[in-house]
């Protein structure tokens, strides 16, 4: 049992943004008169990729009561509206499909009608693509640009259906993060954490670091790749998915942008051993190759990437990681988040997403709890988030069982296992297509998830992996004028 009734001090090890975020979020949930500090190393720094969000930072920031105007105004952001994948089938030009986020009141794909969504069925029945559900798709992909996309965001209520994210500069947002936290009493201290100190019942009392002693109740380790605490000192087990996800290296630089307006999507282009994000900011492109060290060295990609963009790159770091998680992350008075708790690759931006989704569940179990946590309780978070990040491997995994095998590495990578959750999703989408039953078990213990059946729907018709005749046998088994209604629907989106 964790009592946090009488806590003075809460810890976080961390300023990069999951860090920050959770000084927030702990701020937010604690009585004024506990001490928040965060703990950070400038000489370290901070990792300053990962600048795309999800839904979930939206819902982030209004829980924090941060404006959404002044995010974007600080962080230099720009609205992302989905992704496009870029060659991941043929590899010829026009090859690209999109996963736009949408928002529930897309009509067309919130009515179901037995667990079905009729209108989704007949899309796929009918051969066309599904991301053409999303209203104004054409506009997003022209690109309208931010004022003009938040003209129409205004004028519509946002009642169109587009789900609303961000693209943003890492830096500004933790500098952004810092500035609000220090404003609500957070304590900062640039330090390097060396060691800790573990009480009689197992907690960590005390964070010892160059510049002294911090005794603390609680503790968040945000150190990122260092996972200082939950890795190296609790020696939490570490869950790999190499069998099934192989990329293991980044390369990341900025580009100028080629159009007028900045894309308003992150764009995930194929490469010969991985993939480039591209992610449009008002003022840069941050950009970044992310590929497989057993298909190609450093020098080769580099290579690669001056080739197809024509000029020189400058490299200014190459990140390595092991894709997988820690299976525990809640152990004793310590929590951890965001790259510290685990990272599968920056494919669908999942890492902060699910950095807000440890933060809203850990200030759901805190305060629900009444500031007296049971050891079950810490269990079933740590089950809600082993759970959230097998969903999100498998969800990645999927993006990879695609038809393009043109060499080794496209070879490779789609030769590779399934996890057994995904070879049954794979079969179910021979069959019918796939409804929220398939996807919830990813979810639960009181975890929202990060990605749904749309979501999932929106990725596998890109890449064909639901059969026209799992729509078909859909279809046929809603009434006549449903079915008929739902491919009505179609034509008129169609015209
Ligand atoms: C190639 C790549 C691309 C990515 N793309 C995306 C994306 O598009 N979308 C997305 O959501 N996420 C993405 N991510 C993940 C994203 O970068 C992180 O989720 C986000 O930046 C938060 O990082 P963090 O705060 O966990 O770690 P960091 O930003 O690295 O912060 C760690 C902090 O811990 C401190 N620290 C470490 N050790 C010590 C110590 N001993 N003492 C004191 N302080 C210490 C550091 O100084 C730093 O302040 C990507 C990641 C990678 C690697």
């Amino acid at each position: 049992m964790l009592d946090l009734r009488n806590a003075k001090q809460i810890t976080v090890i961390g300023g990069g943004a999951a860090g920050w975020f959770a000084a927030l979020v702990i701020r937010k949930i604690f009585h004024p008169g506990v001490a928040v500090k965060v703990i950070a190393s400038e000489k370290i720094g901070i990792v300053g990729v990962g600048e795309g969000g999800l839904l979930n930072i939206v819902q982030t920031l209004n829980h924090l009561q941060i404006p959404t105007g002044e995010f974007i105004k600080e962080t230099k952001a720009n609205y992302k509206l989905g992704f496009r994948y870029k060659g991941w089938r043929t590899g010829l030009e026009n090859d690209e499909y999109f996963h736009f986020f949408m928002n529930h009141r897309l009509v067309e794909m919130s009515e179901k009608y037995a667990d079905i969504y009729p209108v989704m069925a007949a899309y796929i029945a009918l051969g066309k693509e599904l991301h053409k559900i999303i209203p104004i798709y054409q506009d997003i992909i022209k690109p309208i640009g931010f004022d003009e996309m938040t003209k129409h965001l205004l004028q519509t209520e946002n009642q169109g259906g587009i789900g609303v994210s961000f693209h943003f500069d890492s830096f500004a947002v933790a500098e952004f993060l810092k500035k609000i936290a220090i404003q609500r009493h957070v304590v900062y201290e640039d330090a390097e954490v060396q060691d800790f100190e573990q009480d009689e019942q197992g907690n960590v009392c005390k964070i010892i670091t160059d510049k002294g002693i911090t005794q603390t109740d609680f503790i968040i380790d945000a150190s990122g790749f260092k996972r200082i605490l939950i890795g190296k000192y609790l020696k939490s087990d570490f869950e790999s998915f190499e069998k099934y996800l192989i990329l293991d290296k980044a390369i990341p630089y900025h580009l100028q942008h080629p159009k007028e307006n900045p894309e308003l999507i992150t764009t995930a282009t194929a490469f010969e051993a991985g993939w480039e994000w591209q992610i449009p900011l008002k003022d840069r492109i941050g950009a970044g190759y992310v590929f497989s060290s057993a298909h190609k060295t450093e020098q080769q990609a580099m290579d690669e990437l001056e080739q197809r963009h024509g000029n020189k790159i400058e490299l200014f770091k190459t990140l390595s990681f092991v894709p997988g998680i820690y299976k525990k992350v809640w152990i004793k008075n310590v929590v951890s988040v965001g790259l510290a708790s685990g990272f599968v690759e920056p494919l669908e931006a999942t890492s902060l997403g699910q950095t807000f989704e440890q933060l809203r569940s850990l200030g759901q179990v805190i305060s629900q709890s009444g500031w007296l946590i049971t050891d079950k309780n810490i269990e079933k978070y740590n089950e809600g988030n082993l759970l959230a990040w097998h969903g999100i491997r498998d969800f990645l995994r999927m993006h990879y069982d695609c038809t393009r095998k043109d060499n080794a590495f496209w070879q490779d990578i789609s030769n590779l296992p399934y996890p057994d959750e995904y070879h049954e999703l794979k079969q179910i989408m021979q069959q019918r297509t796939l409804r929220e039953i398939d996807i919830n078990h990813y979810i639960g213990k009181g975890w929202q998830g990060i990605f749904h059946v749309h979501n999932w729907s929106l990725v596998a018709d890109g890449l064909g992996l639901i059969s026209k005749q799992a729509a078909v046998n859909d279809l046929n088994l809603l009434p006549k004028e449903v079915a008929i209604k739902a491919f009505e629907q179609v034509q008129m989106k169609m015209t």
